[in-house]
């Protein structure tokens, strides 16, 4: 019998016979449970498969990683007073106010959804209930002075929170991988089934929209309810929406349709009363009512190409659904949102977590992070930032989301050389945060490749709330709950991680 598998000889070599076996479960279980996605043109062309049929396993780890359990429970512990404190800043216009003021001027996609929040605020706002589906990222570090090990967040995200639906899956997949016995009997004192976690996103992110839809109310046109995906299209990542899509019909009995969001204006309409009325392509009958608009579209400039793509922001955040998110929600999520909140003694964290105990476990979290203003600390980050020596331990980020905007540290003082200053404050300079060293091998359109990883933990959060009338009603936070992780796993590399954006791969802990 081959001796035990130590940590850091993990994961174990495969003979060809044993990777055969391994590999042939992993194609047949990810396909039958939809733990795919549609193929890249670059892999499957359009020649290929011009009638779109064709999918594939997803990028996903062989094994899954090691994991300190301390670090994942510290994160999924604290996912409630982040539910708390985004729903907090989402509640205050005042506030925001002042960070979208900073970014207006050099950053045209921040401007125009805060206009669409204006334009909808001089109307009048016909819904006071807002959904979060949040999703907090990080990644472990090693604290040198204390030699413990904790979470530093790489970023928050408030909107189009993805591969929900892949990382119930994926956990689910490595898991069976173990009771099959396609692991070595080598590594069976590390990857065991009490180790393993289940992701119950899926599950838990579709309760959520369920409960955006039950508080929505009973139907004011006497038309059926349905809650709306606004999707992308094309979309590759499509079954982990369309697994949430199933669990919200077969859990919940909830009726939920796919609309690119480009569509939108043609394929829904606000009445009077300004509920929105969207009626399916393939049943022109039958209309519904839209309890609920969840976007996971929306999210970037090029979501945006057309001047009625901003018409069609408008038309969705001044109709009467549930936005998931609303306008002020996605602003939220902005990177200078998250550098505010982590600039030390600041009283912003405190403003909307008065929790001393939960602030402080918030706090613990944040990596350092700078503005590039022309404050005193912005001087000093614009300093940093400019010198190769100190650039290398950073990365610059602008307010953007979806993988692939930032700049990573010896391409930062080059970068920032061919940008005219003023345009420096629509970025954030964060310190790298660096993960030990862990091993594991990644499945991607075919081909294994095995080598140094780096992990990120995402914790997801579910959180409804109403948004108050003014300076004595803030609001009231009705459901808040804790949904499941994501474990994205890259090759070190890489330093973007962004599994759809061809980077990473879904993956899950085993806890050590
Ligand atoms: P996005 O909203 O585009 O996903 P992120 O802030 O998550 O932007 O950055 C993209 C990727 O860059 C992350 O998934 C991570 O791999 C890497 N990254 C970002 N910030 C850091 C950091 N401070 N330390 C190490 N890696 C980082
Ligand atoms: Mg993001
Ligand atoms: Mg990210």
């Amino acid at each position: 019998m081959a001796a035990a598998v130590k940590h850091a000889e993990y994961p174990p070599d495969l003979s060809p016979e044993e990777q055969q076996y391994l590999l042939t479960n992993i194609k047949d279980w990810s396909i039958a449970h939809g733990l795919a996605v549609r193929p890249a043109p670059s892999f499957v062309s359009q020649a290929q498969d011009p009638s779109g049929v064709l999918a594939t396993t997803a990028p996903i780890t062989l094994f899954p990683s090691l994991f300190p359990r301390s670090c994942f429970e510290q994160g999924l512990a604290i996912q409630n007073a982040y539910n708390e404190l985004y729903s907090a800043i989402a509640r205050d216009e005042e506030w925001l106010k002042g960070i979208v003021e900073e970014l207006i001027h050099v950053d045209d996609f921040v401007e125009r959804l805060w206009n669409v929040h204006l334009e909808v605020k001089k109307e009048g706002y016909v819904q006071d209930l807002s959904l979060g589906l949040f999703r907090s990222d990080y990644m472990v570090h090693s604290d040198q002075s204390s030699h413990s090990l904790g979470i530093k967040q790489v970023e928050f995200n408030t909107i189009a929170s993805s591969f929900g639906g892949l990382s119930s899956r994926v956990s689910s997949m490595h898991r069976h991988l173990l009771y099959i016995d396609a692991y070595p009997s080598s590594s069976s004192s590390i990857i065991k089934a009490d180790a393993l976690r289940q992701s119950k996103a899926t599950s838990s992110l579709a309760l959520g929209l369920a409960a955006a839809h039950s508080a929505y109310g009973s139907s004011r046109t006497g038309l059926p309810l349905c809650v709306l995906f606004v999707v992308q299209d094309p979309e590759r990542n499509v079954f982990d929406q369309r697994h949430l899509q199933y669990a919200l019909l077969e859990e919940s009995g909830v009726h939920a349709f796919r609309l690119p969001f480009h569509q939108t204006l043609s394929d829904t309409k606000a009445d009077l009363d300004r509920n929105l009325l969207y009626t399916p392509p393939s049943s022109p009958s039958t209309t519904y009512e839209v309890t609920t608009i969840y976007f996971r579209a929306g999210y970037s400039p090029d979501d945006h190409p057309r001047e009625e793509d901003w018409t069609a922001r408008v038309h969705l955040e001044r109709s009467r659904a549930i936005k998931c998110p609303s306008i002020l929600t996605q602003l939220a999520g902005c990177k200078k949102v998250q550098q505010v909140l982590a600039t030390p003694h600041s009283p912003h964290l405190r403003r909307f977590l008065p929790d001393e105990t939960l602030a402080s476990r918030v706090l613990e979290t944040f990596a350092p992070i700078y503005p590039l203003d022309e404050s005193k600390a912005g001087q000093e980050a614009r300093n940093l930032a400019t010198n190769p020596d100190s650039a290398c331990k950073y990365v610059l980020k602008p307010q953007r989301e979806g993988g692939g905007n930032n700049i990573y540290r010896k391409a930062i003082p080059n970068f920032l050389k061919g940008l005219p200053q003023t345009h420096w404050p629509a970025y954030i300079l964060m310190e790298m945060i660096e993960p030990p060293p862990l091993r594991n091998a990644i499945l991607r359109n075919g081909e294994v490749q095995r080598g140094g990883v780096i992990s990120e933990l995402g914790v997801y959060g579910v959180c409804l709330w109403r948004k108050g009338s003014g300076e004595s009603d803030k609001g009231e936070v009705l459901q808040n709950w804790e949904a499941g992780y994501l474990l994205r796993t890259k090759g070190d590399q890489s330093e973007e991680g962004g599994v759809a954006a061809g980077f990473g791969a879904v993956d899950s802990c085993c806890l050590v």
